[in-house]
């Protein structure tokens, strides 16, 4: 028999257990090993085979239930985590500090809007697909850690992301299992009737996309999803939230209207039922949830007659942008004809112009629709995730500010970080730094032992995927070897991260793997994209080299990454190994974890690796970066992988005094310590609260303060900007050396300027000094800017103590000034003198 239709039925709670409901719904239990604990004391079978607080109060039976009804120790251990809840979810934290240290300079935000395309908070509700969700989801629980007021917005997705298993010749299968929102930790928002409230964003020929909102809630910040999947929309319509990219560019464009536009409605509507303040700033992760720039738009114009220019200098005051991409392929575009099919009509974003929503995304390309290009147009401040994605990103998008050196394109850093309490094994974070040798020895087998027998588990229910007989399946009983040094590598499988550059030599690898007296093992994990087979091929390879009989017992690739198995990973492994070709992984989040854990990295200098890598916590592979040939540039690196391997790791780990290995421990314990606190997503989000936050929300309060005062100046003097600033000149630039001929290092010397304003105010300007080291071409670096001071009829001076000794030259420039503007590079105008 197959069922037509699926539906969740939730426990009846007996009266004395009704708190449970509540702590089965507040994911924070996810990151409470107390109240963890709690559910575990319920049922330990059913808690270690599911993980579920809500799946296991559905499947425990009600005769449990009553008999814990009367059980007062059970009861005492409710009431303690109920309590603790309770106080978590209401006390001053970090972020209530920190506004009564401010108070008076800069303005912390009432309400935060954090919009993703998807949300790693929990395997048990699985609406994510890697790296980019699983940090969404950390920084809700850091968030809510630190009590910054941030609501998360999102999509609700029917079958989440694929399933990963494998054919008997080690192709990847998907599948997309179908989950009921009601038996997920989630709640609809409803109408005091009890109706569902429903969110409606205008599709072409008059259509309507309705999506109901469910609300998860992370400790104490909410998280709304949508869900497209209800009766009254059509059809095609229905199925706009079916999965996580799966679909065409039109599947894509449709989820992206409805999680920006359709997200804003959502947050507006859930802060009127409930009283929550409105945001004031609008995060975006990542350039997919662009599209709720362009209805704050329609919003204000319509709210308060304001123009375009008006508005936009609003918006942008009150956006965060986070790039994630450094690659121009990786970046989110639509063909200009999709955009203009869903905005052209006028009744998604009525009054909005569409000439100007399509300026927002212009790139050199005039038929692309650049969602990057409109988060960067469309948020006054704007970052990369780690120092190198930084500068990479301000590489690649240093087009949008002409005339600026790359250092200057405003586009910042914020390298990402993770939840400590969701990804450090338990024993470590309580005991951890506090052990002697022999003692974190101890726990670091005990982590690995743990991980050993997961991975012998998962390796024969693969196996029976695959289609083998329990009788073959013997051999996975003795798969690993829990006194072995112990390598992991996971992740998504895009071409750039290399999967297979292990296996560049075989022989290499299987020596290793098989060697005597120092052998190594290696856990392999990762979902290649549905549509991506030369992903699939590279996921084969390693299947096949892994299946091949004589180093099975040392090599296993385990299906179906998802955070339920990164865990395991994460404690049990020694190295944490990461390969991608510099410099394209952005930041890399699964090395952090590892090192939570005492595990050490081992990995290309890339991303976050880059910065936070200082020659005693681990390992940096070398990277052939000028090699042009990229064969020849993976033989390069594959061989020094190898080589640190067999000759740095490996004796590491097996040089033993006492049965402890003494410098390999130094090492874990270095990693705990330095590492421990830098790779925190409290560092990150107290990051973003200081950096872009704080002043986004200083900038919107300026912006909208009397009647929007400041932003429809800002407008005003953009117009003005634009008649003005092609005639204004630098007419003349000196130095004078203040009497010596050959100044020394230090010396201040006076810069002089003169320059012709066009009609703009001394005020509409800023004019700097530019002084640095010159290149053959009197091309200007390493240069410092001073800004100069009118002294009427256009003159400006300004003393400049001398940076550099050496060959030095000097300039002049004027930049746009006002109060709104977060930087003078903002705008991209800049004249030099000459
Ligand atoms: C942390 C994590 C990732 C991201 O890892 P990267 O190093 O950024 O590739 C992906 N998937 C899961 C399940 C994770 O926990």
């Amino acid at each position: 028999m197959k069922a037509v239709r699926r539906f969740t039925v939730r426990a009846g709670l007996p009266e004395s257990l009704a708190e449970l409901e509540t702590l089965a719904t507040n994911l924070r239990w996810t990151w409470h090993p107390h109240t963890q604990d709690l559910f575990a004391a319920i049922d330990k079978g059913i808690w270690d085979r599911l993980g579920d607080p809500l799946r296991l109060l559905a499947e425990v039976p009600a005769s449990r239930l009553d008999q814990l009804a009367d059980d007062e120790s059970f009861l005492g251990h409710l009431a303690q985590a109920s309590d603790d809840l309770r106080r978590y979810l209401s006390e001053p934290r970090w972020y209530q500090q920190r506004r009564s240290e401010l108070s008076g300079q800069g303005r912390m935000a009432e309400s935060i809007a954090y919009f993703s395309m998807e949300f790693g908070v929990t395997e048990a509700l699985p609406n994510y697909s890697g790296g980019l969700g699983v940090l969404a989801g950390d920084h809700l629980k850091a968030a809510s850690d630190l009590g910054v007021p941030l609501i998360g917005v999102g999509l609700l997705y029917r079958s989440g992301y694929f399933r990963q298993s494998l054919s008997l010749d080690g192709w990847q299968i998907e599948h997309y299992p179908v989950l009921d929102p009601n038996g997920l930790p989630l709640s609809p928002l409803v109408e005091p009737s009890g109706a569902p409230i429903l969110v409606h964003v205008a599709m072409p020929g008059g259509r309507v996309l309705r999506a109901r909102i469910w609300k998860a809630q992370a400790g104490r910040v909410p998280l709304l999803l949508l869900d497209s999947d209800v009766d009254g929309n059509d059809d095609d319509l229905r199925g706009v939230t079916d999965r996580l990219y799966g679909g065409d560019q039109n599947h894509r464009i449709r989820q992206e209207i409805l999680a920006g536009v359709g997200g804003v409605r959502a947050v507006r509507t859930y802060c009127e039922l409930t009283g929550h303040p409105q945001p004031e700033v609008f995060h975006m992760n990542e350039g997919h949830a662009g599209f709720l720039g362009l209805e704050r738009l329609r919003e204000l114009m319509s709210a308060h007659q304001l123009s375009f220019d008006e508005a936009l200098s609003a918006v942008r005051a009150g956006t965060v942008f986070t790039t994630h991409t450094p690659v121009p392929a990786g970046i989110d575009r639509f063909p200009v004809d999709l955009v203009q099919h869903y905005f052209g009509d006028g009744a998604l974003l009525p009054d909005v112009d569409l000439r100007r929503v399509l300026a927002l995304g212009a790139e050199d390309n005039p038929g692309m629709f650049n969602m990057a290009h409109m988060g960067l147009r469309l948020g006054q401040r704007a970052n990369g995730v780690s120092k190198l994605h930084g500068h990479v990103s301000r590489e690649m998008f240093g087009g949008l500010w002409p005339g600026f050196d790359t250092e200057e394109v405003p586009i910042t850093s914020v390298t990402n970080g993770v939840h400590g309490p969701t990804w450090t094994a338990r024993e470590m974070a309580s005991v951890g730094m506090d052990l002697d040798d022999h003692g974190l020895w101890e726990l670091r087998c005990q982590l690995r032992k743990r991980l050993v027998t997961e991975v012998r588990r998962r390796v024969r229910e693969a196996w029976l995927q695959r289609g083998a007989s329990p009788l073959e399946l013997a051999w996975t009983d003795t798969v690993f070897d829990p006194d072995v040094l112990t390598v992991g590598f996971a992740r998504r499988v895009p071409t750039y991260k290399r999967l297979t550059l292990m296996l560049r030599d075989h022989d290499r690898l299987r020596a290793l793997l098989l060697d005597p007296d120092r052998p190594a093992q290696l856990v392999v994990a990762g979902k290649s994209h549905p549509a991506d087979d030369g992903g699939k091929a590279l996921i084969q390879q390693i299947v096949r080299f892994a299946d091949e009989h004589d180093v099975r017992h040392r090599i296993v690739f385990l299906p179906d990454y998802d955070m339920s198995m990164a865990r395991y990973l994460y404690w049990g492994c020694d190295v944490w190994l990461n390969n991608p070709t510099r410099p394209l992984e952005a930041c890399g989040t699964s090395g952090m974890k590892s090192a939570l854990n005492g595990g050490l990295n081992l990995s290309i200098r890339d991303g976050w690796w880059d910065e936070f890598y200082d020659g005693s916590n681990g390992w940096a592979i070398p990277t052939a970066d000028g090699v042009s040939d990229p064969l020849r540039r993976d033989d390069l690196e594959a061989a020094a992988l190898y080589e640190l391997l067999g000759s740095q790791v490996a004796p590491l780990f097996y040089d033993r005094t006492d049965g402890v290995p003494r410098q390999w421990l130094a090492m874990v314990r270095h990693t705990l310590s330095s590492l421990g606190p830098q790779v925190q997503a409290s560092r990150m989000v107290e990051e973003y609260v200081e950096r872009q936050y704080t002043p986004a929300a200083t900038a919107v309060e300026l912006a909208d303060a009397e009647g929007f005062r400041a932003a429809r100046e800002l407008a005003a003097y953009r117009v003005r900007l634009s008649g003005s600033w092609p005639h204004v000149r630098v007419t003349n630039c000196e130095l004078s050396l203040n009497g010596s001929d050959t100044p020394v290092l230090g010396e201040r010397v006076s810069v002089r300027a003169s320059v012709e304003l066009a009609g703009l105010t001394p005020a509409d300007v800023q004019v700097q000094a530019v002084i640095g080291r010159v290149s053959d071409n009197d091309e200007l670096f390493d240069v410092v800017t001073v800004p100069m001071n009118p002294d009427g009829d256009g003159r400006y001076a300004a003393e400049v103590s001398l940076p550099h000794a050496g060959s030095l030259g000097v300039t002049a420039r004027v930049l746009p000034n006002h109060e709104l503007l977060a930087s003078p590079v903002e705008l991209g105008r800049v004249v030099f003198a000459g």
